[in-house]
This record gives structure tokens, sequence and C-alpha cells, in this order.
């Protein structure tokens, strides 16, 4: 799992809250937990970067896309092959 620590000694920091900038990016505002050395408070940005595997409905939305575009024997085909 995700773990914030301090920029300026690297300990563990608590995030204390977060500011939804949208619905793909927030700040996070943390408090590092090393507060007899450091104490910082600080905040992060966290963002959605890109999909690694699309969401299972986009897959299937796209199977359907590029299943309409093709000749309907060619539909048929590839529906057939699903049921061996
Ligand atoms: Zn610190």
């Amino acid at each position: 799992m995700a773990r914030v620590n301090c920029p300026n000694c690297e300990a563990k920091a608590v995030v204390t809250s977060r500011e939804v900038q949208s619905t793909h990016a927030s700040h996070l505002y943390c408090s590092c937990t090393n507060s007899k050395e450091c104490g910082a408070t600080f905040r992060v940005t966290l963002g959605f970067d890109h999909y690694m595997n699309p969401p299972l409905i986009t897959t299937a939305q796209m199977a359907a896309a590029l299943l309409k575009n093709l000749p309907r024997e060619q539909q048929l085909e590839l529906l057939d092959m699903n049921q061996l």
C-alpha cells in the first residue's frame, strides 16, 4: 500500500487531510511523525497516471464496438468460436 514519507527526514508521515482537485487528482496534507527532530508538515500531490490494464467494462465495450464494425458473417464466426 501507499505510504507517505517525510521529504526532509524520510520518517513515516500521516495524512491529516485531503483536498480533492479533480476526479483524478488530490492534495494530501501530511505531518511527519518524527516530531522530536523534524515535525514538518507538507503537501503531496496524488494523481492518476495511466492504466496498466483497462477496466473490465472498458474492455467489453471495446470488444462490442470492434465486433459491430465487422461484417455479419465474421461476427457470427467469432461468436461461434466462443461457444466451443
Ligand atoms: Zn520529517
